[in-house]
């Protein structure tokens, strides 16, 4: 391949890396512990489907009945949501109905990489408002950020990934009228934090598009279901981009039987909160660690030093951990998706003897 067959703005890129796993608990990609085929009602449920299922026909193009059953489940219309292989997916079909070459997007930092990479793609750029110490997001920065720059879109992920920090919805609004543009909250972790989530303010603002997804709370990960939640228009406009049959019939078929059962999902979902609420407390006692409050299934943690040492050492305990490494911003970091106490008390043990 000829290298300036590339993109001219991708040339820089390095594959999206994901590390290979042979460790037994793997707690690096902030996944769901809990496999909701373990639920007898919904594997029978599921079987029971699979007798009228036709992989042989195209699936519906804007996934009708999954679509109704996400409106149900968020209290807004079907109308008002599209749906698509992951908030991955989501996130590329909005970035590529709205952002020109040299339009710009701003975010907070540190976040989730997804925004910054797909804007580069398209030829936009990106500035970044830092977070302040302690990786809260800096408000009045991000305020101030917006009005002077008044960017094609605002990204605010909330809770925020790798930092756990949840902004409460009044701040939300608040940028929602400064800016004149989009502002895009990504809210894929909304459903551990159980407070704050916008959705409802999408028939106040026509700029607001709001992210959610199945891969967490719903711990469908491998099966890929997001879905953008807007106005009408919005959702209409991503049509233009949209491939006519992204999601996929299985999908389609198998995620409206697991939100049917929502209730006892969610149940897992407040064990997981307990369970992190618990490990926090935890990491907060071992000198030498810093641990950040979470919103999240997952905790931000740093070390004063054996950041390496530390990794391997959970390593040959059968856990994978994500690490930073040769991060500007996050030094010396782990990020710890939370799981069940077994694992955490391995982990906290690892901790606590490194460090000791
Ligand atoms: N947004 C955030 C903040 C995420 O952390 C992730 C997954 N890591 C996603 C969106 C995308 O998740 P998925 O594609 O599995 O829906």
């Amino acid at each position: 391949m000829k290298t300036e067959w590339l993109r001219n703005t991708i040339k820089d890129f390095e594959p999206y890396f994901v590390a290979p796993i042979a460790e037994k608990h793997v707690i690096n990609a902030n996944e769901n512990y809990f496999n909701v085929l373990s639920i007898p009602a919904v594997k029978q449920e599921l079987i029971k489907a699979l007798d009228t299922f036709k992989p042989q026909i195209y699936p519906k193009p804007m996934a009708d009945g999954l679509r109704e059953t996400l409106a149900d489940y968020i209290g807004a219309r079907p109308e008002n949501i599209i749906c698509g292989n992951g908030g991955d997916e989501m996130i590329s079909y909005l970035l590529g109905t709205f952002m020109n070459p040299g339009d710009t997007l701003l975010v907070h930092s540190p976040t989730f990489d997804m925004y910054e990479l797909g804007a580069e793609t398209l030829g936009a750029s990106t500035i970044k408002v830092r977070d302040l110490a302690g990786y809260r997001r800096d408000k009045e920065g991000l305020l101030d950020a917006v009005k002077k720059y008044q960017p094609k879109m605002t990204v605010i992920c909330n809770p925020n990934n790798p930092t756990g920090d949840l902004l409460p919805a009044s701040f939300i609004e608040e940028v929602l009228k400064a800016a004149d543009n989009l502002v895009f909250v990504d809210e894929a972790y909304m459903e551990f934090a159980q407070k704050e989530s916008v959705v409802s303010l999408i028939t106040k603002y026509p700029n607001l598009v709001v992210l959610r997804t199945l891969s967490k709370a719903f711990g469908l990960a491998g099966m890929r279901c997001g879905y953008l939640v807007a106005d009408e228009e919005i959702i209409n406009a991503i049509g233009k981009i949209k491939a006519p049959y992204n999601l996929n019939s299985f999908t389609q078929l198998f995620a409206p039987i697991v939100l049917k059962h929502r209730d006892e999902i969610l149940k897992v979902r407040d064990d997981i909160v307990k369970e992190r609420n618990r490990l926090f407390d935890e990491l907060v006692k071992i000198p030498g660690l810093t641990v950040y409050p979470s919103c999240t299934n997952f905790l931000l943690v740093q070390v004063e030093n054996k950041h390496e040492e530390i990794f391997k050492a959970l390593k040959a305990k059968d856990i994978l951990v994500k690490i930073y490494r040769n991060s500007a911003e996050l030094p010396e970091a782990y990020r710890i998706s939370v799981t069940t106490k077994d694992v955490d008390d391995t982990l906290l043990e690892v901790f606590r003897k490194e460090l000791s």
